[in-house]
């Protein structure tokens, strides 16, 4: 038989009548002749909720407590989906992670995939069973205890489903339509795209589009999964959505193809760092180890106040989610205080944000990057930090400019144009 994985996001699950109409488009797979795999997340706005929870009971949480509260709002939508679907006649069961199992890593709040063993499920679709309903966003680890994600981690399961069962479509139904070249939230020039390439959607994932988890398009493209993101709250048919496919199946490529933003950032910036080999080892390494995500980093000449030292000083500065801005300075001070290096001053700023854009026509065009820095600066917005790689250019701003510079660099690319 052949098989659908078919997600339906928290806003396309968000109460008893989007279950239903979330069935309804299960159905209609069901009646072509699909067996279906539904994967779903919580309710809008559980997941919050319950993280908030957790943080309240406990600051510095147990993370294995945490995925055991966290992980618990798919299993509500998983049961009610399942029923839903057997009111309509359907044959339907859910399944919770570990009943599948799906394996993970016990990187808790963070795991990854080790394996989906499918002879469980497959043998319920051969007894008849058309539709398994299974919770996102978790799994269990080798210890025997529930495992999440990370947040958006549901995509992922999808994904994940769909190369372990070979099947023929991921579908990703969400509030939107389909992919779009900026988020159509800050843009109403955005346009939504008919085709993506992996590398662009894997970008702009990890840049901040929050339409797909970076981790499921990672899967999506090594385990060549047809990856497709539509409306559940539209008609949909074949041709509905974005299809996020291999570069060559793209006839129009743009130099740029989208932009996306992150408002979670923050910088940091110690003033007046002993200037000598090693010295970013030494700043890194314990950062690294406290669990910080650096991204973009900047070394500057530090100004000497004082002409009569004589030793060369620098200002390293870089950015990180804001949410770990505590425990990167956890990690400066133990460091300073454990004598490892000294700084003059430790800086944050955590009223930032990152604009990138991203396109594989960059690979071979120049010019982009100063394209981009004279419209930001045509509005007055100022550049604190800038990155680039092969496929992406990069930058920190204030965050009060943020929607301003996404709409002035989709302007400038002439995104809303095909
Ligand atoms: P779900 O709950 O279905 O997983 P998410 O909220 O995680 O949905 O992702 C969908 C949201 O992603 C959209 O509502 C939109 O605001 C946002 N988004 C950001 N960038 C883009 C983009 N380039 N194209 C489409 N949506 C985007
Ligand atoms: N419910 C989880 C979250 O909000 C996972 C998901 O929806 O993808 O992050
Ligand atoms: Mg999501």
């Amino acid at each position: 038989m052949p098989l659908l994985v078919m997600k339906f996001g928290g806003t396309s699950v968000a109460d008893l009548d989007r279950i239903a109409n979330a069935a309804q488009k299960v159905q209609r797979e069901v009646e072509r002749g699909y067996d279906v795999i539904v994967i779903v997340s919580a309710m809008s706005g559980k997941t919050n909720e319950l993280v908030g929870w957790v943080e309240k009971t406990s600051p510095l949480y147990d993370a294995r407590e945490y995925d055991a509260v966290v992980s618990s709002g798919e299993n509500v939508t998983a049961g009610l989906m399942a029923l839903r679907l057997q009111e309509m006649g359907i044959p339907a069961r859910s399944w919770q992670g570990w009943q599948v199992p799906i394996n993970t890593t016990s990187a808790h709040g963070s795991a990854r995939f080790v394996s989906i063993p499918p002879d469980n499920m497959n043998a319920k679709f051969a007894e008849g069973f058309k539709v398994a309903v299974v919770a996102g966003f978790q799994g269990l680890s080798a210890e025997g205890r529930i495992t999440t994600l990370g947040r958006g981690g549901s995509d992922t399961t999808a994904v994940a489903f769909a190369a372990a069962f070979g099947a023929e479509r991921c579908d990703i139904y969400t509030d939107v339509d389909g992919v779009y070249t900026t988020d159509p939230r800050i843009c109403s020039k955005a346009r939504k795209l008919e085709k993506i390439a992996f590398e662009e959607m894997l970008e702009l994932a990890s840049l901040g589009a929050k339409v797909l988890q970076t981790r499921s398009v990672e899967l999506a493209m090594r385990y060549k999964v047809r990856l497709r993101v539509l409306s559940s709250f539209e008609d949909t048919d074949e041709t509905s959505g974005t299809l996020v496919c291999d570069e060559d199946e793209i006839m129009e490529s743009k130099v740029v193809s989208g932009v996306a933003y992150s408002r979670d950032e923050a910088k940091m910036t110690l003033v007046k760092v002993e200037d000598r080999p090693g010295i970013a080892a030494a700043i890194f390494g314990p950062l690294a180890d406290a669990g910080v995500n650096v991204d973009m980093i900047v070394q500057n000449i530090s100004e000497l106040d004082d002409p009569s030292d004589k030793r060369a000083y620098t200002d390293m500065t870089f950015s990180l989610p804001t949410n770990q801005v505590e425990r990167a300075k956890k990690a400066m001070e133990d460091a300073k205080a454990a004598g490892q290096f000294a700084y003059a001053k430790l800086v944050t700023d955590t009223d930032v944000a990152k604009i990138s854009v991203v396109g594989i026509g960059m690979r071979s065009q120049v010019g982009v990057a100063a394209k981009m820095f004279a419209a930001l600066a045509a509005e007055n917005v100022n550049i604190k930090v800038i990155s680039t790689s092969e496929i992406k250019i990069s930058v920190l701003i204030d965050r009060k400019y943020m929607e301003l510079a996404v709409q002035a660099l989709h302007d400038v690319f002439e995104l809303d144009k095909a």
